[in-house]
């Protein structure tokens, strides 16, 4: 830092021009101006530093005189060291965002602290020795380097891969095409590849992607595969490349799997995805009777979904963590205990919900129904409720809808005229 002159300090001419709010200013502008003649490769942080020296010095060598003059210029040096730290500490707020991450290929790579197990660089291929040098980790899919490698890394961050609007999960299982179709190369990093030779360019199978990898882009990890549990509900974790690791463990809580949509037939043959289909389908009907009740709002009710919240969003999606729940068992389980809660504040314990009942208005029964009970049907115009036998007995005829066409004998929905 350059030292400060004497000549800008107190002189009698200045001080009177003192009730002048631009004094400060002046002076400021004057000292950094000498200090850039001095040091021309000054930073701006630099400069701060010798304009709060200035207002700090100048503070001082004010005596506590209560005249309006030294009042005005104490408070005058006093804004401007505020504006000054404003200014330095967003400067250093910068400075250390540029500092703490690095941005390549997709990747956000945030530096890392030296505690813990070493893990392996997965750009170099060697392990890193956390005491000895700095290492960064992406904090969208968790690639692990060492900070001078993070330039080299080839391979794209997962994240840009599943935020892209096209991406869609591969649905369809290995379909491996054999080393001849990559040119006996690893598919990511192109490193020589054969089933003969040593075991450096052993192949590797990604059970995900269908295609080969070399031993660095390929760590034998296991995940369980979207297509196989989709298909055959099949959730064995099975060996994947690390690009495809970093995808699914990224994806494994997001709703991407269209369970029914894709495999009608398995929903049919097993009854407790069956069950769990058509608890789905009753969470629809009930958030419509929370969204109305306020009780249920303050209840915060439809929090007891937890991490599930999208099966009030839709009936079919399924998230991978999920698919793996409904191979345990896990998933009904939770379902049935939440599909409790909810029943029973709809038909029991809320007489706003209950209001909103159904009574069977094509039989004598008086009993209260909802869209969520056993063997009832709805209207699919006006989405009233009847006994399902009722309903069919009367080939589907809605007193409700017919009521509303005798009172609106001109039909102008423009649906019906096509
Ligand atoms: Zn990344
Ligand atoms: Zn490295
Ligand atoms: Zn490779
Ligand atoms: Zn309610
Ligand atoms: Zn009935
Ligand atoms: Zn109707």
């Amino acid at each position: 830092m350059s030292s400060v002159s004497s000549d800008v300090f107190f002189d009698d001419e200045k001080l009177q021009q003192g009730a002048d709010e631009n004094f400060v200013e002046m002076e400021v502008f004057d000292i950094l101006d000498q200090a850039r003649r001095e040091n021309p490769a000054l930073t701006r942080k630099e400069e701060i530093t010798i304009a709060v020296n200035l207002c700090k010095e100048k503070l001082r060598l004010l005596s506590d005189s209560d005249e309006k003059e030294e009042r005005t210029l104490r408070q005058g040096y006093l804004d401007k060291l505020i504006q000054l730290g404003l200014e330095k500490q967003t400067i250093d707020d910068e400075d250390g965002e540029k500092e703490e991450i690095v941005r390549v290929r997709g990747h956000s790579f945030v530096i890392q602290p030296i505690r813990g197990r070493n893990p392996t660089c997965e750009v170099c291929m060697t392990t890193i020795w956390k005491l000895m040098h700095a290492w960064r980790r992406c904090k969208y899919c968790g690639l692990r380097t060492h900070d001078k490698c993070t330039s080299s890394v080839g391979r794209m961050c997962a994240s840009s891969l599943v935020t892209r609007r096209d991406f869609s999960l591969n649905m369809n299982i290995c379909q491996e095409q054999g080393l001849a179709a990559q040119n006996y190369r690893c598919h990511e990093c192109a490193h020589p590849l054969s089933f003969e030779e040593s075991s450096t360019l052993e192949p590797r199978l990604c059970d995900y992607s269908g295609l080969y990898f070399c031993s660095s882009c390929h760590w034998n990890d296991q995940m369980t595969i979207p297509a196989r549990v989709l298909h055959n509900l099949d959730s064995e974790p099975r060996p994947v490349s690390r690009a495809s690791k970093q995808l699914l463990a990224m994806i494994d809580n997001r709703p991407l799997i269209p369970l029914a949509a894709a495999n009608p037939m398995l929903i049919k043959l097993n009854s407790s995805l069956k069950r769990i289909t058509r608890i789905r389908s009753d969470f629809l009907f009930m958030k419509c009777y929370f969204v109305s009740c306020r009780s249920a709002r303050q209840l915060r009710i439809l929090q007891y979904l937890c991490r599930h919240q999208h099966f009030v969003e839709s009936a079919d999606l399924y998230t991978m963590s999920e698919m793996r729940d409904i191979v345990s068992g896990k998933l009904l389980e939770e379902m049935e205990d939440i599909h409790q809660v909810f029943v029973k504040h709809i038909t029991e314990e809320c007489e706003t919900c209950k209001g909103n009942a159904f009574i069977c208005e094509l039989c004598t029964d008086k009993q209260i129904i909802f869209p969520f009970s056993d063997n009832v049907s709805m209207c699919c115009k006006c989405l009233a409720v009847y006994h399902h036998k009722c309903f069919e007995l009367r080939s589907r005829f809605c007193p409700r809808c017919e009521r509303r066409s005798k009172r609106a004998p001109v039909d102008i929905d423009p649906n019906e005229r096509l």
